[in-house]
């Protein structure tokens, strides 16, 4: 059966898988959801023998219905492929009693590239799949980790470019190191003055405008979207939360049916989000356990049902989560409104007039899937150390949150159930962080001596991504206001 998907903002005109992954956004802003959320239709018995690469055919088969066996598990392939340093793609690490679900294995060891090295061998498929003959020109904002991922995935492939727009004082030094030295001739990086969400509503803007769109068309080029609003982000993010499943029942670490729960460090609700469809699907998960820093718009938001980003924008040690505009949350607030897209236009209008809108009553009943915290930068601190003292392990800043989060979940509910904690990043991308908390006495050191010394303290290899950039030349310099984002980008495309 072919699964279509509509947009969050009208309901009523229907496209392909294919078709919402060359769009990524839909014409009227909102994003593009499934008109259902497919049961899974393999058993757990089954998926507890499959690799990883055989989970994501068997998941994502499902949602992108018009990719041939052929065309999907080709993508797979190429997707899941020497670029992870391990065979299990997402290996599960059971560290204190709780699972850390690590997705840092692959190009730029952070989990984007869980969906980014999938998605443009999904978007190139798609494009010969409807025709396309121009080049496709991908427009990203990032807050570090998407930019480079990114980057990586679509750096050579042909007809497609790249350009990237990342807040230039609101990335890691590592992060920014990753992305300036960016190879690859269809690549494009640009520093910002402002934070993510300027950068962000500066993507929106682009996409948005309707001339440039004409100019674009006529020069060869159309524009699509890698950030975690297209669909094509979403559902290879959905596949490793049942394999994870899946792996700890082959483990016979839970019984079929056993209900876990997920941790997730969330900024733009894209990775939780994919975990609520998986529930959705019908892996047993009791809760969504939403963890954010000190940017607490999402605690607040599960907590009252107002959703307010007028407030001040805190930069954290876990800058993939200094976020106020959780994009993906309106695929969720679309869900729990009934899918009512009047009703999700309205809240949404509302986001851009006041910065501020109400959920109801009724919409937050449907929230119970949910709990939310949020972590300090001290209780972040804390728990790297804590958990380094005890067990040896070296988290990230932002699965550290996440971390200390489920500590704060387990001791108000009492809760035990066997708990999954999504690892977003390896401790490599965010060194000088992560070895502050650790000790202070690392503080005077260089940010790659700091890379040796945390190789000494976990044990854990130094990643090849890390390697590669230590002595590689800056190949990206531009910065450039907010503002002239778009002539920077037309100036790159020479029209
Ligand atoms: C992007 C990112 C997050 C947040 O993920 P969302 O899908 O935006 O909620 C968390 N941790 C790291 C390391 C990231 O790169």
């Amino acid at each position: 059966m072919e699964l279509l998907y509509k947009s969050t903002r009208n309901s009523d005109t229907t496209v392909t898988a294919s078709q919402a992954i060359l769009k990524g956004l839909a014409e009227d802003g909102g994003l593009f959801v499934p008109t259902m959320i497919p049961k899974l239709d393999a058993g757990m018995d089954e998926l507890a023998g499959m690799s990883y690469q055989e989970t994501a055919y068997a998941v994502m088969k499902q949602y992108l219905t018009d990719f041939t066996e052929e065309e999907l598990k080709s993508c797979i392939a190429r997707a899941y492929d020497e670029k992870f340093d391990t065979e299990e793609i997402a290996p599960l690490k059971k560290e204190d009693g709780v699972y850390y679900l690590e997705l840092f294995h692959g190009a730029t060891i952070a989990f984007k590239d869980m969906a980014l090295s999938i998605l443009p061998h999904l978007m190139t498929t798609a494009a010969k799949k409807n025709h396309i003959s121009n080049e496709i020109v991908i427009l990203t904002a990032t807050s570090g980790d998407t930019g480079k991922a990114a980057l990586a995935g679509f750096a050579d492939v042909p007809g497609t470019r790249i350009v990237v727009f990342y807040p230039k004082s609101g990335v890691s030094p590592i992060q920014e190191k990753q992305m300036v030295t960016q190879k690859g001739d269809n690549t494009f990086v640009v520093g910002i003055r402002g934070n993510f969400d300027d950068a962000q509503t500066g993507v929106k803007k682009i996409f948005g405008d309707k001339d440039l769109e004409k100019e674009m068309a006529s020069a060869g080029f159309q524009f699509s979207s890698a950030n975690s609003i297209n669909i094509g982000r979403l559902v290879p993010q959905i596949v490793y939360y049942v394999y994870a499943y899946a792996k700890l029942y082959a483990a016979g670490d839970i019984k079929n049916g056993e209900e876990i729960n997920v941790v997730v460090p969330t900024g733009n609700f894209g990775n939780i989000l994919a975990a609520y469809y998986a529930k959705n699907m019908g892996v047993p998960i009791r809760k969504l356990i939403c963890a954010s820093n000190e940017n607490r718009v999402l605690y607040d938001f599960l907590g009252t049902g107002t959703y307010d980003r007028n407030r001040e924008f805190i930069l954290t040690t876990s800058p993939s989560m200094d976020i106020l505009i959780s994009s993906n949350l309106e695929r969720l607030l679309y869900r729990i409104a009934g899918e009512d897209d009047s009703k999700n236009r309205q809240m949404m209008e509302a986001l851009v007039k006041d910065g501020r809108y109400e959920i109801t009553e009724d919409m937050k009943e449907k929230l119970a899937d949910f709990y939310g915290n949020y972590a300090t930068e001290a209780e972040t601190a804390d728990e790297i150390a804590g958990l380094y003292r005890k067990t040896g392990y070296v988290l990230d800043t932002h699965t550290a949150v996440a971390s200390r989060v489920y500590r704060k979940y387990a001791e108000e509910t009492g809760d035990t159930a066997v708990t999954v904690i999504a690892s977003t990043a390896s401790p490599y991308k965010f060194t000088r962080s992560v070895m502050d908390a650790v000790d202070k006495k690392y503080d005077a050191m260089s940010d790659f001596e700091l890379v040796d010394e945390l190789n000494k303290i976990s044990g854990v290899a130094v990643p090849r991504a890390i390697d590669e950039i230590r002595n590689a030349p800056v190949l990206h310099d531009t910065v450039v206001d907010a503002a002239d984002m778009k002539d920077t980008v037309k100036k790159f495309l020479g029209i």
